[in-house]
């Protein structure tokens, strides 16, 4: 039987394809499992496969490693792994799961010089304005991660790699998902448009999220916090 093209460490499905090795950092909702105060059997199990934090993915090829969002848990991850390389960060959208790690990447720029970010133009200005202190001080100032913030609408160069943004439907909104190669990561996707699936052929893995067919309700159909 041929070696699967994945591994399991400390819980983190790591695949290892295409001279690229893929860490899943984070799979889980917007608030996290187990959700804060929730008793539900999920939230209370002893399972470590119902312990899901923020979507990430770690990306490493023989020429560039990336980060793909910043979710808070991002320095959780990170030391969980390890992570020592980080050359560039990209981001699929602004919401506060997908970038509220970001100021943790100091750690990287203090050891290697300012960290490439890539996002796409509606997220890059949200991050300035949650981020103020970090873009509008310049990389000037110790104490802060020293970022270098490009949008983008089309695909670029990393390291010698193309990196493919591919647009998606996030319920209303347009967010970014990326093609590397043969494999695509396609995160908080409820949609994929058509000029989109151009972008999506001939791959070897594609990674997608899937919550349920109908849409949900909201307030989400969860348990409600007990009083602490
Ligand atoms: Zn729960
Ligand atoms: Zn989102």
């Amino acid at each position: 039987m041929p070696t699967p093209p994945w591994v399991r460490l400390k819980g983190c499905v790591i695949l290892t394809a295409m001279s690229m090795e893929l860490t899943f950092l984070g799979t889980g909702t917007s608030v996290g499992i187990p959700m804060i105060g929730c008793h539900c059997p999920v939230c209370s199990s002893a399972n470590p496969r119902n312990i899901r934090r923020r979507t990430s993915l770690y990306v490493k090829t023989e020429k560039v490693a990336l980060v793909i969002d910043t979710p808070p848990d991002f320095r959780q991850q990170m030391l969980r792994n390890p992570i020592s390389t980080l050359d560039a960060v990209l981001f699929t959208h602004k919401h506060a799961d997908h970038v509220h790690g970001l100021d943790d990447v100091r750690v990287y720029s203090d050891a290697q010089g300012p960290i490439d970010c890539y996002a796409a133009p509606e997220t890059a200005a949200k991050l300035r304005m949650s981020f103020s202190y970090i873009f509008e001080a310049g990389n000037r100032i110790d104490g802060i991660p020293k970022l270098l913030l490009h949008e983008i609408d089309s695909p670029f160069q990393l390291f010698g790699r193309t990196i493919v943004p591919v647009p998606l439907m996030h319920g209303k909104e347009r967010i970014l998902g990326y093609r590397i190669g043969n494999f695509a990561y396609l995160t908080d996707c409820s949609g994929v448009p058509d000029e989109s699936l151009d972008l999506l052929g001939g791959l070897e893995i594609l990674v997608i999220d899937g919550l349920r067919f109908r849409p949900h309700p909201h307030p989400r159909p969860h348990p409600p916090p007990r009083r602490f």
